[in-house]
């Protein structure tokens, strides 16, 4: 079983196992656990609980979607609100699945075949899309570690999280946004979006539907934001013409991050509105693309105040090349 917790003083939620807990020998440096053996994602793997798969011609998947084995949050079981004291806390119930993006253990976001990327993000929008209609959930996040810095395992694959609570870092963004409405009347990100199409000189990539960019105020070095064109706060309402050209423009963005970032592990994350939200209006959906080239370093841990020690602007002639 897995517990929420909410920190009493700043709104932020974690979890905690509540029975078996990790082991304290794997966490110090040097013994942290790698995948050795076979590859639990290749086709050859046992796949015991598909939830969702694309098929290919000869009705093999393409895209395959599983529980995790070791999810953060658990399928099974009602929300339930458990205070003590001054503290609250809430039953560990979420989703947690694991997208493993295509048969071929050897590939990359940067090696892959657009349409099969494309696959990879329609499967993205059902999941996203079915899980919305579970009334235990807030928020939906599509996530992926790359990299041996950022992920256990090298098959490609990915995450999708439903959880009962609304993260802070999203809070904040939905609160950041509703703000500029109230005062401008019009979406931030749209307007971010036209400045830096004036300008263009913190752009990476630009297709017909999306806009990569270096964000002006990027708190790591090479830190990117995918946005699309069209005005929309939920990833799960993009259209297969916006799937289609996402694929292609990922695609793009991480053979430039590959190529000029000597293959760098990184994170990635969709940001879409959180469930039954009133903030369509001031909210735009995002991914965003950290390269882990730094540490995250004691003082921004302390502060949340972050150095970063390229310019978004020299950034984005970098990748541009
Ligand atoms: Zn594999
Ligand atoms: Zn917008
Ligand atoms: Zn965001």
């Amino acid at each position: 079983m897995v517990e929420l917790r909410r920190d009493p003083v700043v709104e932020r939620w974690i979890t905690i196992p509540r029975e078996r807990a990790a082991s304290i020998e794997g966490l110090f440096p040097g013994k942290q656990e790698v995948s050795r053996g076979a590859c639990p994602f290749c086709p050859t793997a046992m796949h015991e609980r598909e939830i969702y798969s694309i098929k290919d011609d000869q009705g093999r998947w393409s895209v395959l979607v599983v529980p995790d084995l070791r999810p953060i949050l658990e399928m099974e079981g009602t929300l339930e609100r458990r205070a003590k004291g001054i503290y609250d806390g809430m039953s560990g119930v979420g989703a947690h699945e694991i997208v493993i993006e295509t048969r071929e253990h050897n590939q990359s976001w940067a090696t892959m075949a657009a349409d099969q990327l494309g696959l990879v993000l329609r499967a993205y929008r059902d999941r996203s899309s079915q899980l919305r209609g579970d009334k235990r959930f807030r928020a939906i996040f599509m996530a992926k570690n790359y990299g041996g810095m950022a992920s256990r395992f090298s098959h490609p694959h990915s995450h999708v999280l439903a959880l009962p609570i609304v993260p802070r870092t999203l809070v904040e963004e939905v609160q950041g946004s509703e703000d500029y409405f109230q005062y401008k009347e019009r979406c931030v990100w749209c307007d971010v979006k036209e400045q830096e199409l004036a300008k263009s000189e913190r752009t990476v990539a630009l297709t017909d539907r999306f806009l990569v960019h270096t964000p002006y105020a990027s708190r790591y070095p090479f830190e990117l934001n995918v946005m699309p064109f069209r005005h929309v706060a939920d990833f799960a309402s993009s259209t297969d013409e916006e799937i289609a050209d996402l694929g292609g423009c990922l695609r793009t963005t991480f053979e430039i991050v590959k190529n000029r970032l000597h293959d760098p592990s990184y994170s990635m994350i969709i940001h879409s509105v959180p469930l039954r939200n009133a903030s369509e209006h001031s909210y735009h959906w995002h991914i965003e693309i950290r390269p882990q080239l730094t540490s995250l370093a004691g003082f921004e841990w302390g502060t949340g105040f972050f150095t970063n020690p390229i310019p978004p602007e020299v950034a984005a002639q970098h990748l541009r090349g």
